[in-house]
């Protein structure tokens, strides 16, 4: 929370929009040879060379995309820039640059802004990249923060949704579900906390999950490992709306149908406790819980020997022709249409 600590208060009216942007920026460093010109002109000025260069953004917008009882600033800043270069990663691309605008309201001091941009750091610091620029501006009430992202790939390694063809293996890395249901921790513990001020939580058996949410890496590891194993996937996504959703993504930009295996969802010993303890069904959260930033991809059966043993990629089903569907097939062998309840920012509730 913002307001509980008994710590200084610099109002942003102090330092002006250029002084903050002054301030936030002046200890970040440039490692990338690509960026020619950083922060403090009109425009940074990237140089590519024979490299394809992929652009994505992201909004995060305070009350519906995060919640600042629970969520730290610092961790805030780091998400932010993590969820903006897992969209890179799954274009088998390298990320080398962001951009980051944000639009605070006064109740936010300096120190407040200090820790988003600490957070901010850190995760470039960890992913090497470049904070080349963006934008500060003043909001009527919540915090506001868009992320760009900038990467590069070689010609004809950048990989779409659309590549995915009949008899590929569906693939996903690390394991899924977690950072729902860390959220549903910090849910259940803000509730508890309204109601008695001095209960303090203990959350020894929840770190994994609650750290799945809070604090998200994105995998550029995998992509390191992909090229190691001399693998370029068929298809690729992240997964920040769910593994249903992203799954029908692919299917439906490759013209694909697919058979997904409950039994072969990887689930982390704590999402399993978890979902006993909150009366959840394990395969519906690893199917619908959003937000894990592991990445899914399908890739030729020629190249299973390569990614067999690897702990980090689990082969989780098969690509059929588009007029097969795309279903799971459970621990009871029955084939169910694989359905999307994803989150989506434009639902009513
Ligand atoms: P302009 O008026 O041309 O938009 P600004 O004063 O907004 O210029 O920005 C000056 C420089 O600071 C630019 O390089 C811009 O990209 C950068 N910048 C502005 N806001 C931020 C921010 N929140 N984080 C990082 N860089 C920023
Ligand atoms: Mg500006």
């Amino acid at each position: 929370m913002i307001e509980d600590k008994n710590q200084q208060r610099t109002e942003l009216s102090q330092l002006g929009e250029f002084g903050l942007i002054d301030h936030l920026s002046k200890n970040f460093e440039v490692k990338q040879q690509s960026t020619i010109k950083t922060i403090g002109d009109d425009a940074a000025v990237l140089e590519f060379k024979d490299k394809r260069v992929v652009v994505t953004t992201d909004f995060l917008v305070e009350g519906v995309h995060f919640d600042l009882s629970y969520m730290p600033l610092k961790h805030l800043g780091y998400k932010a820039v993590i969820v903006n270069l897992s969209d890179v990663y799954a274009m088998n691309a390298e990320a080398t640059q962001v951009t980051v605008s944000i639009a605070v309201s006064n109740r936010f001091p300096l120190e407040a802004i200090e820790e988003l941009y600490a957070g901010i750091q850190t995760a470039c610091k960890l992913y090497n990249v470049d904070l080349v620029g963006g934008d500060t501006t003043s909001s009527t009430s919540g915090l506001i923060i868009s992320v760009t992202a900038i990467g590069q790939v070689d010609k004809d390694k950048e990989v779409y949704r659309s590549g995915a063809k009949p008899n590929d293996l569906l693939v996903v890395s690390g394991d899924i579900g977690g950072a729902y249901l860390g959220l549903q921790v910090l849910e259940r513990e803000k509730e508890v906390f309204k109601v008695n001020p001095n209960n303090q939580p203990d959350l020894e058996a929840y770190t994994y999950i609650i750290e799945r949410q809070l604090k998200p890496e994105a995998r550029k590891d995998v992509i390191k490992l992909l090229q190691d194993l001399d693998v370029k996937p068929t298809s690729m996504i992240d997964i920040s709306d769910g593994l249903s959703s992203e799954i029908l993504h692919l299917c439906k930009h490759s013209k694909v149908g697919c058979d997904l295996y409950e039994n072969k969802l990887p689930l982390d010993p704590q999402v399993i406790s978890t979902c006993e303890e909150f009366n959840l069904d394990s395969t519906t959260i690893a199917l619908n819980g959003g937000e894990d930033y592991e990445l899914l991809m399908t890739v030729s059966q020629e190249d299973f020997p390569k990614i067999k043993a690897n702990p980090n990629l689990t082969v989780i089903g098969y690509i059929t022709e588009e007029n097969a569907g795309a279903h799971l097939v459970t621990r009871a062998d029955q084939k169910i249409k694989l359905t999307a309840q994803g989150w989506n920012s434009f639902d009513k509730d």
